[in-house]
């Protein structure tokens, strides 16, 4: 039996040194957001199932991913799966469509998702995703600087071995004629195929293509390419897409297997995966156009576009290949005190921190050595050191650890002692 006191399968704390490493690229997502007019949203982590759940959806993630429930009040509520669908909701029910001028609508979110998977490395059951969308514009331009975003935020976290792979899945004449195409060509096969993608088959047999588990299969190879099948418009919009690409000097490589995980896609879809992927759970980032989505929420026939991206993904590349960092807890002083001082050394350190040092000190009366290692393992610029002679004289004593210098003081020259030596 499963240890009820431990993190459930496929959840993990993020913590220790750790946790710098989100508050990296938190910032460095937040810095780029705001670069390209993305505004943060937060919606909430559960919805009405009906969010994420439409008829006749094909995909894993909403027939067997879903953390479904009934509250109290026997609702169905489920754990978000991905961003894009509560992002959607709010922009309708607030009616942010409503101002023309304001349009594309671009919103980005940073948080929790839930999906009901095998966890394995790079795939858990509670992840974290940073996601973009901009809605109600629809436009090539728009689609290549999605995609930019994308990328410059890899870049910025130092990851340089990531590729983009990229295709079209054309207009809704265009995917007609070549689900019919995709029908003509499984047929035949539809017996050797697994249980999902005879579904598939009947729902959406464009989604037979991102099958895992009849990748091998001989029929996968013959598949007619859907490039094959894109109407005029559909083609030239895809190649305006390609050229702003070429023009942004942004690398991508064209993928006519690509169809990504989720129903809802047209036109453009994109994965960024590392250049040297071999495993399945290889997407930093993914996403595309979309074109009835708001509609599906009662907000009229508005496009949109954006990409989810993966945070766990993205740090483990990063440190990978040495982007990022982890950094260590660390103070600029350190208070030591020795002997029978009352509440005077933990004075001068509330007197540092209120005026803005990051200031620790020893509650326990523990040993000078274990003090100064203290101080050494925080890499405290500064060390201030009140014995029973300082306490009863008023005085400190304040060290610069870096050019040894030392001096004793009285009390109201600590701050502008202090200030002097870390040079504030
Ligand atoms: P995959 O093919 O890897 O299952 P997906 O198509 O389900 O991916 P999306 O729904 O497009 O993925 O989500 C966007 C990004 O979120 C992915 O590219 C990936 O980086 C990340 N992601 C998705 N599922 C997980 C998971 N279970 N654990 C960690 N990251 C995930
Ligand atoms: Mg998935």
């Amino acid at each position: 039996m499963s240890n009820k006191y431990q993190v459930p399968r496929g959840t993990q704390d993020i913590m220790g040194d750790d946790v710098s490493l989100w508050r990296q690229v938190e910032s460095i997502i937040r810095e780029q957001c705001a670069r390209y007019g993305y505004q943060e949203i937060r919606t909430p982590i559960f919805e009405h199932t009906e969010v994420f759940k439409f008829q006749n959806d094909s995909s894993d993630m909403v027939t067997k991913e879903m953390y479904t429930f009934l509250d109290s009040g026997e609702r169905s509520l489920t754990l978000r799966p991905e961003g894009t669908k509560g992002v959607i909701r709010a922009f309708v029910e607030h009616k942010l469509y409503g101002n023309q001028a304001e349009l594309p609508y671009k919103l980005f979110y940073m948080g929790p998702m839930f999906r009901y998977e095998r966890p394995q490395k790079g795939r858990y059951r509670q992840f974290h995703q940073f996601g973009v969308e901009a809605i109600g514009a629809k436009s090539p331009l728009l689609d290549a600087e999605t995609i930019a975003l994308g990328y410059n935020i890899t870049r910025a976290m130092g990851i340089k071995k990531v590729k983009i792979l990229i295709n079209s899945l054309g207009d809704d004449e265009s995917r007609s004629n070549y689900r019919s195409a995709l029908r003509e060509h499984f047929r035949p096969y539809l017996g050797e195929l697994c249980g999902d993608c005879q579904r598939r088959f009947e729902l959406n047999p464009l989604r037979i293509l991102d099958c895992k588990v009849d990748r091998e299969h001989p029929s996968f190879k013959s598949a007619p390419s859907v490039q094959d099948y894109l109407n005029e418009p559909s083609k030239k919009y895809f190649s305006q897409v390609l050229q702003a690409l070429d023009d942004l000097e942004i690398p991508y490589v064209i993928d006519s297997r690509l169809v990504r995980g989720l129903d809802y896609y047209t036109n453009t879809v994109f994965e960024a995966i590392p250049e040297d992927a071999s495993g399945q759970q290889a997407a930093v980032f993914a996403g595309g156009q979309y074109d009835g989505l708001v509609e599906h929420y009662g907000g009229g026939n508005l496009p949109g576009v954006g990409f989810g991206m993966g945070i766990e993904r993205m740090i483990d590349l990063a440190v990978q290949e040495q982007g990022l960092t982890a950094v260590g807890h660390e103070a600029d002083v350190y208070v030591i005190s020795m002997g029978n001082v009352g509440s005077y050394a933990l004075k001068a350190t509330e007197t540092l921190r209120n005026a803005g040092f990051r200031v620790e000190t020893d509650y326990q009366g523990r040993s000078l050595k274990a003090q100064f290692k203290a101080s050494d393992r925080l890499k405290a610029k500064v060390i201030v050191i009140i014995g029973e002679d300082e306490y009863s004289n008023g005085q400190v004593v304040i060290k610069d650890t870096v050019s040894k210098q030392q001096v004793t003081v009285g009390f109201d020259k600590l701050l502008e002692t202090v200030k002097g030596f870390t040079g504030e």
